[in-house]
């Protein structure tokens, strides 16, 4: 006999999480299933962990920019501090006791184990079935892809979720894959000593933006003593007498004591039972409409979604699906101000559309681009303010369509574009807006004031 209730959520990772504990606040009766740990891949082995590994590698990195500026220093990394911070305030020693709590005490129902879908309506775990009368969400989120490559299977490697248990360091670290995680770890890996080798199949790294971004952090990158491989794929890997011997589609080779594979992620969706609701993801991933819903009583949420991949698309999801599960709808899902941010040292943050994308959008493009180290705060900041604001305008329109800020604090500037391109505020009232001097975000007016006059953009360095 299957149990009714009204809501089941099927993963607690952050999107889950979320919508379960509001949908349990306002009175429904709702089981929340996870596999793994409640709170999922960001705060265990994701977003929290790297980020406080960032911030210790921050903090060497500004000791060490101190000669010539505020004095003498010798700064001597010990990872020790950060693998404890980890394990006590970020992942309480990969122990999800405090959410499980969290969600029981909201009414909640937690079962842990692994569910599947199991017809209309229906979800079962370990033999139990549960009857979802309102609604079923799948937010089964992601795990690390693994490319086929030879020989992987029989070597240790790491991946995000090794890499941020780690207590005694390597002293070198091949990565596969020059994207966020592989830039965001090698950089904190490379300041705590690690000789680290990156290797990119794409002709630049952090390839889904803009390439000048590519362009600052290549050259951060090498300053910082990683070695960066792109163009290039690992065709085979093998162990070696120190470790492991990646073997390269150019003939080169890269040896190192550890392997860290940072290709991308799978969603979670093999062997839930998704056609027994008849729902096939199309390119790996669910296609929902607007309100998050794949189905008669059935949503999707976080990073099984086209939309997904980020912390805060995960919780901006779940809310639609509050509201639409308890019946009072509010606004639709509105990606075209998509905000991400890649945490290395300068940050990337980025809103909306590149130029490419814009331009295979067919939209008349022009764009402005200023130069974070000549902008008056950047100049004052010195070593460390390398990077650039970008913006993307639909010159037809006159509004942005997209926007780049890379420098000291470039994930957090980029919220006034956020707005910006949602709300599609004329490119002319940034023109004009006052910028409180000498901030970082003056910078802003500074690129949208050189949106160019032609579609041609000109590059500053
Ligand atoms: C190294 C790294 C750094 C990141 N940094 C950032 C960042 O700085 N900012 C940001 O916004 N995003 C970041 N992300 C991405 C972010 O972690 C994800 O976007 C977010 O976790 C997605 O949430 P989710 O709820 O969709 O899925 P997840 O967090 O993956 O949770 C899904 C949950 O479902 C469970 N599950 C799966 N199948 C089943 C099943 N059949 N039954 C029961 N349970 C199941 C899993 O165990 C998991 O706990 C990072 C990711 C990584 C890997």
């Amino acid at each position: 006999m299957a149990e009714r209730v009204d809501v089941v959520v099927l993963g607690m990772g952050v999107g889950g999480e979320e919508l379960a504990e509001c949908l349990a606040e306002s009175g429904l009766n709702v089981v929340g299933i996870e596999s793994n740990l409640v709170g999922g891949e960001c705060p265990y082995y994701g977003c929290v962990p790297t980020k406080m590994m960032i911030r210790a590698d921050d903090m060497l990195a500004e000791g060490r920019r101190i000669p010539g500026f505020a004095g003498d220093s010798t700064v001597t990394p010990d990872w020790g501090p950060v693998a404890r911070r980890i394990r006590k305030e970020a992942t309480d020693n990969w122990d999800d006791r405090v959410a499980v709590e969290r969600f029981e005490k909201k009414g909640g129902h937690f079962v842990r184990g692994t569910g599947r879908l199991a017809g209309s309506g229906k979800v079962s775990v370990d033999g139990k079935v549960y009857e979802a009368t309102r609604a079923i969400v799948i937010a089964t989120g992601t795990s690390p892809a693994i490319p086929p490559i030879a020989g992987l299977s029989e070597v240790p490697y790491w991946t995000n979720r090794e890499a941020v248990k780690v207590e005694h360091l390597p002293a070198t670290l091949a990565i596969l894959g020059g994207g966020a995680v592989g830039l965001e770890l090698g950089q904190a890996f490379a300041r705590f000593g690690v000789k680290v080798t990156i290797i990119e199949g794409m002709s630049r790294v952090l390839a889904m933006e803009e390439p000048e971004a590519s362009a600052v952090l290549a050259d951060v990158l090498h300053r910082d003593g990683i070695e960066l491989r792109v163009n290039v794929h690992a065709k085979s890997v093998e162990r070696a007498s120190t470790g492991v011997r990646v073997n390269l589609d150019d003939g080169q080779q890269v040896l190192a004591e550890t392997l860290l594979v940072a290709t991308g992620r799978r969603a979670n969706l093999q062997g839930i039972g998704l056609e027994t609701v008849g729902l096939k993801p199309s390119s790996g991933l669910l296609q929902p409409d607007d309100r998050l819903r794949v189905g008669e009583r059935i949503w999707a949420i976080g990073d099984v979604t086209a939309n997904g991949g980020f912390t805060h698309v995960a919780i901006y999801q779940a809310d639609i699906v509050y509201n639409d599960i308890m019946g009072s709808p509010g606004p639709g899902a509105d990606y075209r101000a998509k905000p991400r941010v890649t945490f290395t040292d300068p940050e990337v943050g980025a809103a909306g559309l590149t130029e490419e994308q814009a331009r295979q959008q067919g939209i008349n493009v022009r764009t402005g681009i200023q130069k974070a180290s000549v902008t008056s705060r950047g100049w004052i900041h010195g070593p460390g303010n390398d990077g650039f604001i970008k913006v993307v305008e639909d010159r037809d329109r006159a509004v942005l369509v997209g926007a780049t800020t890379m420098g000291p604090r470039g994930g957090d500037i980029l919220g006034i574009f956020e707005l910006a391109i949602k709300n599609q505020i004329p490119s002319d009232d940034l023109r004009h807006l006052i910028y409180a001097y000498p901030t970082f975000y003056r910078g802003v007016g500074e690129a949208v004031r050189k949106l160019g006059g032609d579609d041609v953009h000109q590059p500053i360095w």
